[in-house]
């Protein structure tokens, strides 16, 4: 008899994307003539770029032909995009990261979810609350989590939470703990930090001897210099952060899933023992046991993004979505709404009017207005009382969006 990982049954809180899809589906069943616009699920709209598509075709062809055809690949990732990115994403901002540093993957998702196999289940870990269900989730699974208590929260995870009184940025933790969760631009806030206050959490664990996982997936959002793209713009990141990049919103790769994982040689763990162990070699035997790499024509695609031409068309769809973030916020708030983030980010983050309820909001929304959030309290207990809206949407459903719900507010 096969025993079951008795984790996994712990999960069945997180419901947040069927839950809202069946609310949606009553909807439709009882307003067939209603014509629903989605700012929820965190997906985009705007087909890939021109250069990413020809990439693609070029690698098609090379398949195809006996003498170009490849087959299995690095299970890190083909050299001719490791160099791209460390030339682009690395070097361009003063920071040296070598090759066999940079870890190529099918996305952030698989990469956030599965670097906690690295490090022994009773670590204890903190994340900023509210934040993508991944970083708890796939601790849960594993027994790390702890247990779920009577207030929704798990009995190892520290929650640092982000409110309106802190701007949405937690401090450090007070005590200290081996593992912290990291998302800058954030989902589902839209906050940012800068350089000072990122530097407060390298610090921290430099001082503490703390793993940060750091998820950069919205990182091609930033605009302002203050910023940092990267944690390696903080001296000493190198010795304590792993950094997790996606290509999903920063190039339409949300279906032809690409990502990547910087290891520093430098970062490590101890073992009971005391023995520093390094984790790159570990997260690379990982994925070669595991992961059988991202195929070629993906990884050429990837490429393409770093060319000049590649650059500008991926530039103008976050743009793009950056100006929907931008009508979205200036509409909304000039409507009396108290809205977050939307800048530097393509998440805002709403209060809810009249003290409702996160689940009360979005059932208005939808009903009365026909327009589908996130409710803030699927993303952590901090989240109760706020709605997520997406700015991946396409111009005229966004802007329709925000008419119909300054609507709502009584304003035209
Ligand atoms: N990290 C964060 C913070 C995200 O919001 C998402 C997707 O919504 C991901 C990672 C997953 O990205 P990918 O599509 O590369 O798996």
């Amino acid at each position: 008899m096969a025993l079951v990982n008795e984790h996994f049954l712990k999960l069945q809180s997180s419901y947040l994307f069927s839950d809202i899809a069946k609310r949606v589906n009553t909807f439709k069943v009882t307003h067939p003539k209603e014509k629903i616009i989605r700012l929820g699920i965190g997906d985009v709209t705007q087909p890939l770029a021109p250069a990413v598509v020809e990439a693609m075709r070029g690698a098609v062809e090379e398949m195809g032909r006996r003498e170009t055809f490849r087959g299995y690949g690095p299970e890190q990732g083909y050299d001719f995009l490791i160099e791209a990115i460390l030339k682009n994403d690395y070097a361009s901002r003063g920071i040296r990261l070598e090759p066999s540093e940079i870890f190529i993957s099918d996305g952030a998702k698989s990469d956030t979810g599965n670097i906690g196999e690295l490090l022994r289940w009773d670590n204890s870990m903190a994340i900023t609350d509210p934040v993508y269900p991944v970083y708890v989730d796939s601790n849960i699974m594993c027994g790390r989590s702890g247990e779920r208590g009577e207030n929704g929260q798990w009995s190892n995870v520290t929650y640092l939470p982000c409110t309106a009184e802190n701007g949405f940025i937690p401090e450090p933790p007070a005590h200290r703990v081996d593992l912290i969760y990291l998302c800058y631009p954030n989902n589902p806030t839209g906050t940012t930090l800068t350089r000072a206050q990122l530097k407060k959490w390298v610090d921290y664990a430099l001082a503490n001897d703390t793993l940060l996982i750091f998820d950069a997936a919205y990182e091609a959002y930033i605009r302002d210099a203050d910023v940092p793209h990267s944690i390696y713009e903080i001296r000493g990141a190198k010795r304590v952060a792993i950094e997790i990049r996606s290509y999903s919103k920063t190039a339409g790769f949300t279906g032809l899933r690409c990502g990547y994982t910087v290891v520093p040689k430098e970062v490590t763990a101890a073992t009971l023992s005391g023995e520093r162990v390094a984790l790159n070699p570990l997260w690379s035997r990982r994925q070669c046991t595991k992961f059988n790499g991202t195929s070629y024509i993906t990884q050429r695609a990837a490429e393409a993004i770093y060319t000049p031409e590649g650059k500008r068309q991926v530039k103008a769809t976050i743009d793009y979505y950056l100006e929907n973030a931008r009508i979205m916020r200036e509409g909304l708030k000039a409507a009396g709404l108290t809205v977050y983030g939307g800048v530097n980010a393509p998440y805002l983050w709403l209060r809810a009017p009249g003290g409702l309820s996160s689940w009360r909001f979005f059932d208005r929304l939808l009903y009365e207005a026909h327009v589908v959030g996130t409710p803030g309290a699927g993303f952590g207990p901090s989240g109760e009382g706020y709605l997520r809206l997406t700015a991946f949407g396409d111009r005229d459903e966004t802007a329709e969006a925000i008419r119909r719900i300054r609507a709502w507010m009584g304003v035209y």
